[in-house]
């Protein structure tokens, strides 16, 4: 049976792209009953730090694949002999050469910084020696052809291929032979991963072979891109799985959304049960070209399977959002609020505007709503609501009868009619139905709230 892998390296927040990757291995070994491990690339020191490992691990938990998932977590940096070890039977095979070129002598021969290693100490016979790094002698005719599941066949002339670095001069082995070497020795049969490593493949499989095992079967999943087809990065856009999640996406719409990069369930859908996924995906259907990071689309899907919640569940999600909001919150009337509220929010953090007007002493003041809705002749429909609310059964069906009553005297439709209203009450132009609103608020704050907005 197959064993995949996932294996980040730990160098900053955990990113979409690496989820997406982690799902599509995971859902592979789940599929064939195989098994996914994890590995943390963790040799780059300089660069790692204990909080970023950590925080992979917990955002694979949220999104469901917690330590009972995978085989690990294995850490690269407790194989450091292996990587010694592979390094010298290719050495022992004399498949490799010392080479003591800084890359300002190799620019300076080749007139190019883009150009790779132009061979020079290929037939020098350098032993080790200080300042020394180690090259892979690559062939020079002939080709390499990857089996890639996605790619199809692409294949690589070897005398492209430039003799690539396999011990740096201070004896450490770098990404290319590190992360080979533990593949082997971590028994993986398919390397699924970034687009951003298919230039690595040909190179990589050279040194599986060189190492004496057949090489994996490739799938480079394709790159994601934001809505200017501009890679995603984190400098420019939200990537952090972290910063959704605290956001209010829920994991299951994350889950499904981020399959959905680069690959398509059946019939013409997008929100589809696990299980489906589960059932439906194969590498093989993942589209080579780039896959739009569609946040409108997330939200949208977000949306959906926060309506698929029960109100119970719904109350529960939202309760962190509560404990941070600036105002206290009085559950019995949240609950009351929760189900006008589950049908409006596409991601949970929205909760908060969306119920404050409940909970603050004042309504929040939102400038361009107050603007927007206190313009001729809002004053006398302030007035005017007032009155008619004075005495009011006070229940939502018999709140919208008045104001409608209210509207009509100026001619106005109850849309406009309430826009005033509302902004008196909630603050904004915007938000939950204001009937119902009204009817949880009370007739003593909402008539406060109205004379409040006249004076
Ligand atoms: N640590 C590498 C990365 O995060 C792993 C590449 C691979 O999956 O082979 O890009």
């Amino acid at each position: 049976s197959i064993r995949v892998r996932f294996a980040p390296s730990p160098t900053g927040m955990f990113h979409v792209g690496g989820a997406r990757s982690a799902l599509f291995n995971w859902v592979m070994a789940r599929q064939s009953g195989g098994t996914l491990v994890l590995r943390i690339e963790d040799t780059d020191a300089s660069r790692n730090k204990p909080e970023w490992t950590e925080g992979i691990i917990r955002a694979l938990a949220w999104l469901g694949i917690d330590g009972d998932e995978y085989e690990g977590p294995y850490f690269q940096s407790a194989n450091l002999e292996a990587h010694q070890e592979a390094l010298r039977t290719i050495l022992d095979q004399g498949r490799a050469y010392y080479c003591d070129c800084t890359r300002e002598d190799v620019i300076a021969r080749t007139g190019d910084s883009n150009k790779g290693y132009d061979g020079y100490c290929r037939d020098r016979d350098l032993g080790p020696g200080e300042g020394r790094a180690v090259r892979f002698r690559t062939p020079d005719e002939g080709q390499t052809t990857v089996v890639d599941l996605i790619r199809g066949k692409p294949t690589f002339e070897n005398k492209v291929l430039e003799d690539f670095v396999i011990a740096r001069s201070n004896g450490s082995v770098p990404f290319l032979l590190a992360n080979v070497a533990d593949d082997i020795a971590q028994g993986i049969t398919h390397v699924v991963r970034g687009e951003e490593h298919l230039s690595n493949a040909p190179k990589q499989q050279l040194l599986w072979e060189a190492l004496g095992h057949q090489a994996p079967v490739w799938a480079h999943v394709p790159v994601i891109v934001n809505e200017k087809r501009q890679k995603l990065s984190k400098r420019r856009d939200k990537v952090a799985l972290e910063d959704y999640q605290a956001e209010g996406y829920l994991a299951a719409a994350m889950r499904n959304y981020l399959m959905l990069l680069g690959w398509a369930p059946s019939g013409d859908r997008e929100v589809v049960p696990w299980e489906v996924i589960e059932n439906e995906f194969r590498i093989e259907d993942v589209n080579a070209s780039p896959a739009f990071f569609d946040v409108k689309k997330l939200r949208a899907i977000n949306g959906d399977y926060i309506r698929m919640l029960s109100v119970e569940e719904f109350i529960a999600e939202c309760l962190p959002f509560l404990e941070k909001a600036p105002f206290e919150v009085d559950m019995k009337v949240f609950v009351r609020l929760a189900e006008l509220a589950q049908t409006r929010v596409a991601v949970l953090s929205e909760i908060v505007q969306m119920v404050d007007f409940a909970f603050l002493d004042e309504p929040a003041f939102d400038e361009a709503s107050w603007t927007k809705a206190m313009k001729d002749p809002a004053a006398e429909i302030l007035a005017a609501a007032e009155d008619a609310y004075r005495d009011a059964p006070w229940n939502a069906e018999e709140l919208k009868t008045r104001l409608e009553q209210v509207g009509a005297g100026f001619g106005l439709k109850l849309g406009k009619a309430q826009a005033p209203v509302r902004v008196a009450v909630t603050g904004r132009t915007v938000g939950l139905p204001l009937f119902e609103s009204l009817e949880v608020l009370g007739r003593e704050a909402t008539l406060a709230r109205i004379a409040a907005a006249r004076a």
